[in-house]
């Protein structure tokens, strides 16, 4: 992909400008924040971001099934049977003075609708300085390659990078890219550059860990060999952010057994997606889903053998 490095530097000289207002102001969610979606959970304050959205085929998502099986699921939905075109949510959580991202969006290097979320954070008056952590889910590009700015320098140069150790340990093992089908290569070497480039930040997690106050990690793994959820808990309640455990919300919550193109492992994909759903539908637990309509927040309702999802 080419660049343009005026148009670089444009952006660079005006989040430069951006962040000296914003480093000023930031004493809580910024006074913008009416425009994301806000929830609280006890002292924990959680904004969802859009990085934008993705076109995926649909052949892609679902290998597996006929063409009037898929429009007999989407149609009554209003939904296209040809392309997905899913949203990226990314969760900022404030709680006493870190500021948190699960995820980090595309950058400029995946998809051309994506990327948008250093944008975002300065319109909020956000200054990627004052990120304190970011906790990935996994590597997938429009989770990791945000991960560094225009320049391939680390976008949030303070803060600690937690990564699910066996995600980290997969993605940098030796045989992972000759093992990866041809179309994924770049998945391989991408995550690969932004690991070396950020790895004097990184921190492990394992599954159970609590990393942070009040943040659970939860293994999902099938997306990809290390993929994390994280239970933010708060005031009696909690929110799960679910990643790319769950990914649709007609496919994963009425076909949670069909299988997945986009997980590495379908089957662990499948069991784990199923687990998942139960748990969060018997514990009426909020999730916030990473490729949901944004912002991507719900509950999860058992409806007969399988799911529904309830915004909100
Ligand atoms: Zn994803």
């Amino acid at each position: 992909m080419t660049r343009t490095p005026g148009k670089d530097l444009t952006r660079r000289t005006v989040l430069a400008g951006g962040l000296a207002v914003a480093g000023a102001s930031l004493t809580g969610l910024p006074r913008r924040a009416s425009a994301e979606t806000a929830l609280s959970l006890g002292d924990h304050q959680i904004m969802v971001f859009s990085d934008g959205h993705l076109t995926l085929p649909m052949n892609f998502i679902l290998p597996d099934r006929s063409e009037a099986e898929i429009a007999a699921l989407l149609e009554p939905h209003g939904l296209a049977t040809d392309v997905l075109t899913p949203n990226c949510n990314i969760t900022l959580l404030k709680s006493g003075d870190r500021l948190v991202l699960f995820d980090v969006g595309s950058g400029t290097n995946f998809q051309p609708t994506a990327g948008e979320l250093p944008a975002k954070l300065e319109a909020a008056g956000i200054d990627p300085s004052n990120i304190t952590d970011v906790v990935l889910t996994h590597a997938h590009p429009d989770h990791l390659w945000g991960i560094l700015d225009d320049f391939d320098d680390p976008l949030y140069p303070e803060a600690s990078i937690w990564v699910p150790e066996a995600e980290w340990d997969y993605w940098r093992a030796d045989d992972t890219l000759a093992n990866m089908p041809e179309e994924r290569k770049s998945f391989v070497v991408g995550a690969q550059a932004r690991f070396e480039a950020i790895e004097d930040q990184v921190s492990m997690i394992r599954p159970g860990q609590e990393m942070l106050p009040g943040v659970e990690a939860v293994d999902t793994a099938g997306h990809t060999p290390g993929h994390m959820s994280y239970v933010i808990h708060g005031g009696g309640d909690s929110v799960m952010v679910v990643g790319d455990a769950i990914t649709n919300t007609v496919i994963s919550f009425e076909k949670p057994g069909w299988a997945s193109g986009s997980d590495q492992d379908r089957d662990m994909g499948i069991a784990t997606r199923m687990a998942l759903l139960d748990r969060l539908a018997q514990e009426n637990t909020r999730l916030i889903g990473y490729h949901f309509p944004h912002p991507g927040n719900g509950r999860v309702e058992k409806a007969g053998v399988t799911y529904r999802f309830v915004a909100g």
